[in-house]
């Protein structure tokens, strides 16, 4: 399991105000010090003198502390390890001046002094100050009695303590810090993703980023089943697969729409219809944790597993929720985005593929015919006497027909033929693999279709369909390019129409047929 360090740590700016408590606290400690140095005068004037130097070295220590070094990224690690060092030999000397009763003064400097190290810093300048600094106190005491050590003992559990507890709560707040960060990175790329499989891997990132889980997937639902998109597993991926919803914990997520935590899954889990499948190929989960993924069409669900029992917490829940509640838009704006190009593709009237798709189609599949050494054929049909079938049944019925010549049409070719409407009531046929035999029974199928069609007018009058006219052309055989291939189709279809509408060109069998 990876995990990115977090690009953003604390700022300077944020340790000094993190620390401000303890610096205070310090300089009246520190203050308390001078005054306590200044009563001595004139009985000791060594030590009155000593107090409140130190006193005051120690508070413009604090203050430089504060204004230069803290606010300095690039000075702050240094001066960590330099603290470590002048804070116990400041504390050093104090001790060396004060009277035995203040001994308590130079504890409680010290812990100020470790709460600001252990805030500032990692653990190892925070560790050495507290060492160097009780090994210097008890060195200087010179009193090696049971009290002594108690006393110095407590106050270096207590510094241990202030380190330990500091780091944790840094620990915690660099980890929402990074949980934070893993969602603003994530929306941001996935907000001008606009294709599902490109959604679908940056929410792989995310999750490898985000949880620390042996397994985890994403799964759409389909019915009573689910679509399993993504599936991870001890560090491999799988293909595709559908798996049926009933009874699963996944089905419970779907079905009450709400997020599942199961910490363990040895315990019983009391779940209405639910029995415990567990996830993973290998090894089986002990923690689950299943989110739902629902906006507009998008039913779905990521799970995360780990083989360990209580791997994940409440914080991982609602990442996980968060990361689910983008992803899902953002695939939601994919289908969304998917519809739009597939509808700016088509014919409105028809829905067959416009004029500019279709060309493309036909180009790639003449490609495609040259390299498998096949023939692709090109139909082009025109709807016979149109204009004068508009004139006397009205436009709409003319509407009506133009989208039930196309449903004719797709009736008789295959999924991987295609269809365009070339312009007006001009449509055009592509059909790979085939050669003019099969063009010709396609053609002829179509042409029959269309003699036998009626349509009806809103008095229920029954209105023949209009005839149709038919040239075809065959790739590479007679053309060796689409240009040359539509041309060539086009000529022929111009052909039938001459040669008096409802034909087909070339067409021996048709022409022997209607004489
Ligand atoms: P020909 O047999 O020579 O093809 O005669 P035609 O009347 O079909 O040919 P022409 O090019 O003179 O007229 C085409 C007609 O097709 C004119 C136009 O009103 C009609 N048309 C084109 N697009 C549509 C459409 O979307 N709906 C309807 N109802 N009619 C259309
Ligand atoms: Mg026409
Ligand atoms: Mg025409």
């Amino acid at each position: 399991m990876r995990t990115k360090p977090s690009r953003f740590g604390f700022t300077p700016q944020e340790h000094r105000i993190s620390a401000l408590p303890s610096t205070v606290a310090s300089v009246i400690v520190l203050m308390l010090t001078m005054l306590n140095g200044s009563l001595l005068w004139p009985v000791d004037p060594l030590k009155a003198r000593l107090l409140s130097g130190l006193g005051m070295i120690g508070i413009a220590y604090i203050i430089v502390l504060n204004i230069l070094v803290l606010p300095n990224a690039t000075l702050n690690p240094f001066f960590n390890w330099l603290n470590a060092f002048v804070t116990p030999l400041e504390l050093g000397l104090l001790t060396f001046a004060i009277s035995e009763k203040l001994g308590i003064y130079i504890g409680v400097l010290l812990i100020l002094a470790v709460i600001s190290s252990s805030i500032t810093s990692e653990r190892g300048p925070s560790y050495t100050l507290i060492l160097i600094s009780t090994a210097t106190e008890i060195f200087i005491g010179q009193k090696y009695n049971i009290q002594e050590f108690t006393f110095h003992l407590s106050i270096m559990l207590i510094a241990i303590v202030t380190v330990e507890t500091v780091g944790q709560l840094k620990n915690l707040s660099r980890d929402h810090i990074r949980r934070l960060e893993i969602i603003t990175e994530f929306s941001r790329q996935i907000a001008s993703s606009l294709n599902a499989k490109q959604v679908m891997s940056l929410l792989n990132a995310a999750l490898q980023n985000a949880v620390k889980a042996d397994t985890y997937f994403v799964g759409i639902r389909e019915g009573n089943e689910m679509r399993l998109e993504l599936i991870y597993d001890d560090g491999k991926y799988y293909e595709n697969q559908r798996t049926s919803l009933d009874g699963s914990l996944s089905g419970w997520v779907f079905e009450n729409h709400e997020s599942l935590f199961l910490p363990d899954l040895r315990k019983e889990v009391r779940l209405p219809g639910v029995r415990i499948v567990l996830i993973g190929k290998h090894k089986t989960s002990l923690s689950w944790m299943g989110v739902p993924m629902r906006s507009g069409t998008v039913d779905g669900i990521i799970v995360i597993g780990s083989y360990r029992p209580n791997a994940f917490n409440r914080a991982d829940m609602e990442l996980l929720s968060s990361l689910a509640l983008h992803a899902a838009q953002a695939l939601h704006n994919s289908y969304d985005h998917a519809d739009v190009e597939l509808q700016a593709q088509l014919d409105s009237l028809t829905g067959v593929y416009n004029h500019g798709r279709f060309l493309k189609i036909l180009k790639e599949q003449a490609d495609q015919a040259l390299e498998q050494k096949q023939s692709l054929s090109l139909i082009m049909l025109d709807v016979d006497h149109f204009k004068l079938y508009n004139d006397t049944y009205g436009h709409l019925i003319g509407d009506e027909i133009l989208t039930n010549l196309c449903n004719v049409i797709k009736q008789h070719i295959k999924a991987t033929d295609a269809v365009g409407r070339w312009g007006g009531e001009e449509f055009v046929i592509s059909l790979p693999n085939a050669g003019a035999e099969h063009a010709l029974q396609i053609a002829e199928r179509i042409q029959q279709t269309m003699l036998a069609l009626t349509v009806y007018s809103d008095n229920e009058k029954s209105i023949p369909g209009p005839t149709v006219s038919q040239g075809f052309a065959i790739y590479p055989i007679e053309a060796d390019d689409v240009i040359k291939l539509i041309d060539l189709a086009d000529k022929r279809l111009y052909v039938a129409k001459e040669r008096g509408r409802n034909q087909i060109e070339p067409n021996t069998i048709k022409q022997t047929q209607n004489e």
